[in-house]
């Protein structure tokens, strides 16, 4: 209770800035790696590792593989931009080795959370060396778009970047996370490819993206599409005006959008009452988490699947 209290005043102000990043670029060699040396452990105890969203937790669970004990934060369906750490969220960090982060400002409630749980436990931001862009929206320019792992190439500089940490961390596994990482490596390289492969059905007059809040930069700019709007412009915290969303309808009229992209981590209500308004499909994708189980998206690469598969679909009629 205590806890919660302290979390309620510096909540409400996270929300408002909820998907913008200014997080500054990590550089995983000069600043984080130098941070990282072994952990002296008991015997059979392994490497604890905590990961803030199911998408870092997939990816960081293929890397380290039966060599850590992994506890992920973020609930499936969870908004990492919004989301409240719990107290048993607050216990784990503070009994883990290791935090990995997405970075670039998504997880709105990570500085608290350090700051409560305090000492100096090394994190790891996963998006370390990859070069952010910006996002577009005219007022919001200068600020960083976190959603990096919506181009699979991004999730190949994670991999790296989690192989290197893990071995800093946990030496004699090295060989483990190395051959992990190298697996999932090829995966991801064929991921890519059936991704190329399956927007080139879509008519290039029809590649254009009308989201619920503005995530799909990094896929556009690598898949070939454009992100012409969002319900949400800035993000799923802050409400948008009536004149916004009359201007979105009208953009959806103008370029003749078949559909609307929600999300599974955000109320659809808007994003339906837009689509009933220009006579367009509501179809729900997943963005800043995986789906829970039974959903068909319970990985990261069954997700970039499903989303892709919902896309395709959408824009070929
Ligand atoms: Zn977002």
């Amino acid at each position: 209770m205590v806890l919660r209290q302290r979390f309620f005043p510096v909540f409400l102000l996270l929300v408002l800035v909820a998907c913008a990043g200014s997080a500054p670029r990590a550089d995983l060699e000069a600043e984080v790696l130098p941070t990282l040396s072994p952990v002296a452990r008991g015997e059979g105890e392994l490497l604890r590792v905590v990961a803030t969203t199911t998408i870092v937790g997939d990816v960081v669970a293929r890397v380290g593989s039966t060599a850590i004990e992994l506890t992920v934060l973020l609930p499936p369906g969870a908004d990492p931009h919004t989301y409240e750490p719990t107290p048993a969220d607050l216990t784990a960090v503070s009994r883990a080795h290791v935090l990995f982060v997405n970075g670039l400002g998504l997880e709105g409630f990570l500085e608290r959370t350090l700051r409560n749980v305090g000492g100096n436990l090394p994190v790891v931001p996963v998006s370390a060396g990859i070069r952010p862009r910006m996002l577009a929206e005219d007022e919001h320019a200068g600020e960083t778009d976190p959603h990096v792992w919506l181009d699979v190439r991004n999730v190949m500089v994670w991999v790296e970047n989690i192989r290197q940490a893990l071995s800093a961390l946990d030496p004699t596994h090295a060989s483990l996370y190395a051959a992990n990482a190298a697996a999932y490596r090829a995966e991801l390289e064929a991921l890519d490819g059936w991704i190329q492969e399956q927007v080139a059905r879509v008519p290039p007059e029809n590649r254009k993206l009308v989201t619920n809040h503005p995530a799909f930069g990094y896929f556009a700019d690598r898949y070939g599409f454009e992100q012409v709007a969002a319900v949400y412009p800035v993000s799923p915290g802050a409400e948008p005006s009536a004149r916004e969303v009359a201007e979105l309808e009208e953009t959806i009229r103008r370029f003749g959008v078949p559909a609307v992209f929600a999300e599974t981590t955000v109320n659809p209500k808007l994003a339906e009452q837009v689509a009933r308004d220009t006579g367009v499909r509501v179809v729900t994708l997943y963005t800043g988490s995986l789906g829970g189980p039974g959903s068909g998206a319970e990985t990261y690469i069954a997700m970039m699947q499903s989303n892709v598969r919902a896309i395709v679909e959408a824009l070929s009629d």
